[in-house]
């Protein structure tokens, strides 16, 4: 073991703590909206499937951590699609109105399809249909991507950090080629999935220097490129500052061979900003969540693989809702215990980050990203 492994104790046991939520005693009927402290209103749910993913991108699971010897969830410790499901019609009676699947790589996930198939059905607080997409690093996408529309899946988003193989590989550190992964998303745009959104994680000094290259590559294509900023989510990926690349930068880069100009917000709480090209070549986003804090819009809550409610990508503690999924609790008691833990949030992690006690207090048990995804 080199110095950098964390134990597996350290990981779950000991530094993802957690505590199950209470059920308030007045039990009211949902109301399809519920707000945070704040006033920020609960719409966003994020499902992490599985804690495995076969790249070993260096910012989210580094080898050196995620090696041969980490010890994986077991199976019985996952949510079941039928609790996921049950979950998922609580939370939308609660106000949710998009579904993102995560991982880990969630089209690991054995009959992914069939999860698919069984959230489409849900309807909104609304009685409309839910907003259900799926992040991927696309691996499988090629193989996957018709019977996922044809389960009710409408759009997805892909995890690409570089259009050049070379840094590509060194990049998911498990030698997964460009080529494969761009097969993927042509198979998944021939078979309607759309809109298809491409998710860049910048690291400076590291892929930065594909950022036009990336740009170029899916303009006129009808996919959307978003560049995210260097994120310090969980311990292992070693973040620094200096790492970070700011967006302002990204847009200038661009902006100086393919002029761009500002479009407003699709909605309010849209994580990315929307820049387009002037000459119709399409758009592009931006996710700032280090030099533009966006925790003031924030309405995404994240559920792990094994049941556990998290209310900031940057938490250190989460909430055991699979103790009431097991434990004979009604739908009725699991919202109100869902809209209490809601109602109580003040999470703004990224609006403290420059602040280096927040950063020191949080810096040994912030969750991986694999865990919740991102
Ligand atoms: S830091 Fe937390 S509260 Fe702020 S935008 Fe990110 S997930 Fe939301």
């Amino acid at each position: 073991m080199t110095d950098t492994v964390i134990p597996i104790f350290d990981l779950r046991d000991h530094r993802y703590k957690s505590m199950v939520p209470s059920i308030p005693a007045q039990l009211l009927a949902p109301t399809g909206f519920i707000a945070d402290s704040r006033g920020r209103p609960l719409h966003d749910l994020r499902i992490s499937v599985t804690d495995r993913c076969n790249f070993r991108c260096v910012y989210c699971m580094p080898k050196e951590v995620f090696d041969k010897d980490y010890t994986f969830l077991p199976h019985s410790e996952l949510l079941s699609f039928e609790e996921i499901e049950r979950v998922a019609r609580i939370f939308a009676s609660q106000g949710v109105e998009k579904i993102r699947l995560t991982g880990g790589e969630p089209l690991l996930r054995k009959n992914i399809e069939r999860l698919v198939e069984m959230l489409a059905r849900i309807e909104t607080a609304s009685g409309k249909p839910l907003d259900l997409t799926l992040t991927t690093n696309a691996s499988l996408l090629a193989r996957k991507a018709r019977s996922l529309r044809d389960a009710g899946l409408t759009r997805v988003t892909v995890s690409l950090d570089a259009i050049d193989d070379g840094t590509f590989r060194t990049m998911n550190d498990v030698d997964f080629a460009v080529r494969d992964v761009l097969h993927g998303i042509e198979v998944a745009q021939a078979v309607g999935l759309a809109p298809i959104k491409v998710n860049m994680v910048v690291k400076r000094g590291t892929n930065d220097q594909e950022i036009v290259p990336m740009a170029r590559h899916f303009r006129h294509s009808g996919i959307i490129v978003r560049f995210i900023e260097f994120m310090d989510v969980g311990g292992s990926n070693h973040w620094q500052m200096d790492e970070v690349l700011p967006s302002s930068e990204v847009v200038r880069r661009i902006g100086e061979v393919f002029p761009l100009e500002p479009v407003g917000a699709n909605y309010s709480g849209e994580t990315a900003q929307r820049w387009r090209y002037r000459d119709g070549g399409g758009e592009i986003g931006l996710i700032s969540s280090v030099t533009h804090a966006f925790c003031g819009d924030c309405s995404r809550i994240r559920l792990s693989t094994e049941g556990k409610l998290y209310l900031c990508l940057f938490a250190t503690e989460g909430y055991d809702l699979r103790a009431l999924l097991r434990g004979g609790r009604s739908d009725l008691e699991i919202g109100n215990a869902i809209a209490q833990v809601w109602q109580g949030r003040t999470d703004n992690y990224s609006e403290q980050r420059s602040d280096p006690a927040v950063r020191a207090a949080r810096a040994e048990s912030k969750i991986e990203m694999s865990y919740i995804g991102g």
